[in-house]
């Protein structure tokens, strides 16, 4: 992290995938305890910090994101001052990449890159055990943004494991039309839990296995998430983009994190080009991104 006092500083952030999503019941305090595994794949946002006279956020050109004192990457900034003493204002420029409120943790990773940022720009010294510790105030999601590869979240997802994987997978990202809001799709979740327990994911154990021995078929083979019911059940198209994915060739496929991202996992990337291509003549979802991963966290780009 090495930059010039007071120059911008430009910052990537990748988006994540939930290989393995298991949600545990409500807990008293309103949350769910998780068992995930966490992918960072290269479809990333992008950041500029500078120094300012006071503090703004902005994301050009895209709808559904706060502006200002109510954006992740402007807490991340405000928040990172306080435990810190040190800097001042900064203007954050956002080039949004990651769909919003798509299941990619889009801004955690623009919390994540902005506390990466901030630390560049205000010369801080690069203590990852004190940013991760600020990340996870912030959000479940952050401190995963801020170390990228591949990893086993607990709790909230906050607590981090990193994961031997041999495997660089190849995906296709179907997004949809509208996002999801996490909180609902959680609740979505208990509703249909208290009405019949619908059948829950496995053991993390042949995820963490089929990572290890770099075995796609096997990785595509235990995809798993709880909360893909709950998106189907307030978004029921998202089934076709699915099957869709599947009947176009994917290895296998599953909703991203709270969705509505369907990712479909590929052979290789002639597979996934071809997926892509017929995925977008589809009419089953608003975009398609081809993606690969695993890709680091949030980093200072340096040109
Ligand atoms: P997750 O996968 O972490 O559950 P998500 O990817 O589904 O989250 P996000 O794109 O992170 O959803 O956005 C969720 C909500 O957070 C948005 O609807 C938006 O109002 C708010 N938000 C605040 N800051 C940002 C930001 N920098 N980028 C995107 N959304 C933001």
């Amino acid at each position: 992290m090495i930059a010039r006092l007071g120059a911008p500083v430009r910052v990537t952030s990748p988006a994540k995938i939930n290989l393995h999503l298991a949600v545990g019941d409500l807990r008293e305090d309103g949350y769910h305890d998780l068992v995930t595994v966490f992918h960072a794949v290269d479809l990333m946002d992008e950041l500029v910090v500078s120094p300012a006279a006071q503090h703004s956020v902005r994301t050009p050109g895209v709808a559904g994101v706060p502006a200002g004192a109510r954006n992740l990457a402007g807490m991340a900034a405000r928040l990172l001052a306080k435990r810190t003493g040190q800097g001042g204002p900064v203007a954050i420029e956002i080039t949004k990449r990651i769909p919003v409120a798509g299941g990619m943790a889009g801004g955690s990773a623009d919390a994540a890159a902005a506390l990466v940022g901030c630390a560049a720009l205000w010369g801080l010294p690069p203590g990852r055990d004190a940013l991760t510790e600020i990340a996870a105030e912030l959000g479940s999601d952050v401190p995963f943004s801020l170390a990228g590869g591949t990893a086993v979240g607990t709790g909230r997802g906050e607590r981090l494991v990193p994961v031997l994987s041999r495997a660089t997978l190849h995906w296709v990202l179907a997004m949809a039309a509208d996002g999801l809001s996490t909180p609902q799709v959680f609740g979505e979740l208990d509703r249909l839990r208290a009405a019949g327990d619908p059948p829950r994911v496995g053991a993390v154990e042949p995820m963490l296995a089929a990572l290890a021995t770099g075995d796609t078929a096997a990785v595509a083979a235990a995809l798993a998430n709880d909360l893909q019911a709950a998106a189907f059940s307030l978004q029921p198209e998202l089934r076709r983009t699915l099957r869709r994915g599947l009947e176009a060739g994917a290895l296998g496929g599953v909703v991203s994190g709270s969705g509505p991202t369907v990712a479909l996992l590929c052979t290789d990337p002639e597979a996934a080009a071809q997926v892509a291509a017929e995925m977008a003549g589809s009419g089953t979802c608003r975009a398609v991104k081809v993606a690969t991963g695993p890709v680091p966290g949030a980093r200072v780009v340096v040109r």
